[in-house]
């Protein structure tokens, strides 16, 4: 089961004695989930082909378990109770992705081509530019990191940098998880089928090339979200091969190219076809796409 997890992030600040009751409490509702699971996959798999029996079975609470288990009385009752609302919410997703019908005819099919500072190109031309509130985020996260690296190490001074650094880190990586979650949603919306290339190699080799940590590159956590806001319209992502020659090949004739610097942004072909370099790459990965479903 590959279950999609939506989650708000908290920072908490707990004494030692109230993180003591938080492990425990974790750890109780952790316990008492897996115990469910297990109980709702056994009757499952026992009751699979009778489905008005499995409808009528009454599925275990964790009421249940504080029987065989009493130290779980120790935590609060709610915390356990909602460890069954959230593994009932989980099986009824399950159930629901199962049951949704694939679309039948694909019909719009776009292709995505990785690009660093704009996330993607599409095999329409157009490209999902990061908002600019965002990249002018990052340019103050630039300055910041620079004033740090003239405090003293240790200073007050240094520690206070420190904490508006972290800050804005902080800031950046909700702001690209937001951009990143409207992205995939329209997509998820508008097409039936997404083409992307099966690959982090390409995306690491231009994080490195521009000088940003791997960490910021943001395709793995775009394309998890791509696939799962499709999956739940029934809809499908296609990866293709990572050494498809997505840039090389010209999208109008086939042609290969023995080499394509990355400082040429124009691809040109001996056919005449002249396109921007990755509006090129993203047809090439539509149609690879598209020979994958059987559909070209
Ligand atoms: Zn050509």
């Amino acid at each position: 089961m590959n279950m999609p997890n939506k989650a708000y992030k908290f920072r908490l600040y707990p004494t030692q004695e109230q993180e003591q009751l938080l492990a425990k409490t974790f750890g109780c509702v952790r316990f008492v989930y897996n115990k469910m699971l297990e109980e709702r996959i056994h009757i499952y798999e026992k009751l699979k082909d009778d489905k008005e029996a499995l409808k009528q079975h009454k599925f275990p609470t964790p009421a249940k378990y504080k029987r065989d288990f009493p130290w779980l009385k120790e935590v609060d009752s709610l915390a356990l109770a909602n460890a069954q609302l959230n593994l009932q919410k989980a099986f009824t997703n399950f159930f629901s992705y199962e049951h949704q019908p694939v679309p039948k005819e694909i019909e719009n099919v776009v292709g995505l081509d990785f690009s660093m500072n704009t996330l993607y190109v599409d095999s329409e031309g157009k490209r999902a530019n990061y908002p600019r509130f965002y990249r002018q985020a990052l340019e103050k996260l630039a300055r910041a990191q620079r004033v740090l690296s003239r405090r003293r190490k240790g200073s007050n001074r240094w520690h206070k940098q420190r904490l508006t650094v972290a800050k804005l880190h902080e800031k950046i990586a909700n702001q690209r998880q937001d951009f990143l979650h409207q992205a995939s949603r329209q997509l998820a919306n508008r097409y039936d089928a997404v083409v992307i290339e099966d690959l982090n190699m390409k995306g690491m080799a231009q994080a490195l090339h521009f000088g940003q940590s791997v960490h910021d590159n943001g395709w793995g956590m775009f394309t998890f979200f791509l696939q799962y806001k499709l999956a739940e319209q029934g809809k499908k992502l296609i990866k293709i091969d990572k050494w498809f020659p997505s840039s090389k090949m010209c999208s109008c004739c086939g042609r290969v190219k023995v080499s394509l610097s990355l400082s040429e942004r124009l691809f040109c072909c001996a056919c005449g076809f002249v396109a921007d370099r990755d509006t090129n790459a993203a047809i090439n990965i539509k149609k690879e796409g598209l020979k994958q479903l059987g559909t070209a």
